[in-house]
């Protein structure tokens, strides 16, 4: 299906005259938001409800949030908690868990007051300082067990003098401070920004829609550096849904991109039913391939998870994580799209989109992890593993395989395998999954998946062998034939380069201090290296900087015996490390390699990854 889109900008002012939604104003649940503190990133917030029965009411704060998948105790950032009744008198407040507060007799009107700390700008937390405030919702808002369904209304006060406009998927409530959500779940899938960001706004017609696509940019640099952002995002909302041959029906018809590249925010990338969280400390006209990189990955999740849902994260849970077996697809196959999207929107060439499949690739292919279960079993990790930073160390490197990467690869895979072996392809299979668990929002599971496989392809034992192989399996696809057919070589990177393990080294006059755990199979492992240790010699010489450690490697074979020297919980031990060869795999044009493509390869690339009309 085309796509046409025209572009304009609209001020602020007229973006909420046009987008006047239904509001709800007549909600029982309130929350006020002001800043009186906000250089020591300080929020007040103020929670109201009204018409209530007599009885005590339990205030919860979250555990979890919409998009990560560990578990993180915002109540940690919530102190000063009091509450009084219609009448402003005090009342009882108990902490009943870390997390939870009881509320005691009241008259109907209770109002919960607290101050919110949060001075980390990212998907996950909020941050509060004088130039903007960054709220994601469960990190911000207390909410109240029993009125989960109730509509919210939320007014923030923005400081004095600020100016500070308010980026959200919430719907527009009578001033352009005040927004509502229908129930608890979007309210809390509501990220919003508080700040004076750049804006732009265009509109895509798909399948007879006509969506209005927001992007607020919070940065340091020029009107110029959003343009050019602005319509590369706009190239990658074309081919994200010319995959699926419409964009998704936004709730309101609208989809708002709130970015915040400034250096004091911690990269990352949120996605959200009508909205994505972009955040970075890197500057947007330096660093805008990368960035982008992240817009194509957030913004096809607007399909892949938003509305085609594993039915394991139904409903969101916010005290507890939800354990999801199938992240190599929701989150894996969203990977594989975003670089997907990115060459066919001409943002990034045919050697860059190569290498960025080689990382992966070797990644998979070289895991230790991958000893120890699937991509199945590495989804059910994500609580664990997702942003859960831990105090006491884990053995990830040597048991855990990211989802994100060993599903791109899988995605890849299966994008091959269709187009080579049934004149198919992973974009077909997307939309049929969108026709069947995307419009009407059916939550599918693994059963599902492997089943629409069998019908999409019309053989039933290529699903099963696919699933039980690559899913629930362990087995990595053989993909050299498979990139062969579009004029791709995958081969060792260097087979004849000394290796003795991937680690990282901090160096001082005493030797090398190894900062991470050396993976299983590598020669420093062999030769019982671990995590703290520090190499004093090796191959008969001090190791005291990278150009030490490089000289060694390079006048090294594979297969030589070298001796290393080092100390290891208070023992000096000696050992003889075996150099081995460099596992890297690399995918290279084979035109780079002095080698014709064929006209059939030609032909494949493009209906791979050219550009959609
Ligand atoms: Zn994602």
């Amino acid at each position: 299906m085309r796509t046409r889109t025209t572009v304009w900008q609209l001020p602020p002012c007229i973006a909420v005259a046009v987008l006047a939604f239904p509001s709800a104003l007549g909600a029982q649940v309130t929350y006020d938001v002001s800043f009186p503190n906000a250089a020591h990133h300080e929020a007040v917030i103020m929670l109201t409800l009204s018409g209530l029965p007599p009885e005590p009411i339990q205030v919860l704060m979250s555990r979890a949030s919409p998009g990560r998948y560990a578990l993180h105790e915002f109540a940690k950032n919530v102190y000063g908690l009091t509450a009084v009744d219609g009448a402003g008198r005090p009342l009882t407040v108990r902490r009943t868990a870390p997390s939870a507060w009881e509320v005691g007799a009241h008259d109907g009107t209770v109002r919960v007051t607290y101050t919110l700390y949060g001075d980390m700008g990212d998907g996950t937390y909020a941050q509060i300082d004088p130039s903007h405030a960054h709220l994601n919702m469960p990190a911000t808002f207390l909410w109240v067990r029993g009125h989960e369904q109730e509509a919210i209304r939320v007014r923030f006060q923005p400081p004095a003098g600020s100016g500070w406009k308010v980026a959200t998927q919430l719907v527009p409530g009578g001033d352009p401070h005040t927004f509502t959500a229908p129930d608890l779940q979007y309210f809390m899938d509501s990220p919003t920004e508080l700040s004076n960001y750049t804006e732009r706004a265009w509109v895509v017609r798909t399948a007879g829609r006509a969506d209005t696509l927001r992007m607020a940019v919070h940065h340091q640099g020029s009107e110029g550096d959003v343009d050019g952002f602005v319509d590369a995002a706009r190239r990658i909302v074309h081919q994200a849904a010319a995959v699926f041959g419409e964009l998704p029906p936004f709730d309101h018809g609208t989809y708002t991109f709130i970015a915040d590249y400034l250096p004091w925010m911690s990269g990352d990338g949120m996605e959200h039913r009508n909205s994505t969280i972009l955040t970075s400390r890197r500057n947007l006209g330096e660093s805008a391939p990368a960035l982008l990189g992240t817009v194509a990955h957030e913004f096809f999740h607007a399909w892949n998870v938003e509305r085609m849902r594993p039915r394991a994260l139904e409903p969101f849970d916010f005290e507890r994580a939800n354990m999801s077996g199938e992240l190599w697809f929701a989150e894996g196959f969203t990977s594989y799209y975003g670089r997907l999207l990115m060459i066919r929107a001409g943002l990034i060439d045919l050697p860059a989109y190569a290498r960025g499949l080689a990382d992966g690739v070797s990644h998979v292919v070289n895991a230790p992890g991958r000893r120890l279960g699937g991509p199945v079993d590495m989804s059910r990790q994500a609580p664990l593993v997702d942003a859960a930073t831990s105090v006491d160390p884990t053995n990830e490197a040597n048991t855990f395989v990211s989802y994100y990467t060993w599903g791109a690869v899988l995605g890849l895979a299966l994008d091959l395998t269709l187009r080579s072996r049934f004149e198919l392809s992973l974009d077909g299979f997307m939309r049929l999954l969108w026709q069947r668990h995307g419009v009407p929002e059916i939550p599918y599971t693994l059963e599902n998946l492997e089943a629409l496989l069998s019908e999409y392809t019309a053989d039933r034992s290529f699903a099963a062998d696919f699933f039980d192989r690559f899913v629930r399996g362990r087995d990595v696809p053989e993909l050299e034939p498979l990139l062969a057919r579009a004029g791709l070589d995958l081969r060792r990177e260097d087979p004849g380069e000394a290796f003795l393990g991937s680690v990282l080294l901090a160096y001082d006059d005493a030797g090398a201090t190894l900062v991470s755990a050396p993976e299983i199979g590598s020669a420093l492992y062999a030769a019982g290296l671990d995590r703290g240790d520090v190499i004093l010699r090796l191959d008969g010489g001090p190791l005291r900087s990278d150009e030490d450690w490089r000289r060694v490697l390079s006048r090294r074979r594979p297969g030589d015996v070298l001796e290393i020297v080092f100390t290891q919980r208070g023992f000096q031990r000696t050992a003889a490390l075996t150099v081995a060869a460099n596992p890297r795999l690399a995918i290279v044009p084979i035109e780079a390699l002095g080698r014709d493509v064929s006209p059939a390869a030609r032909a494949f690339r493009e209906d791979w990854l050219g550009a959609r009309p």
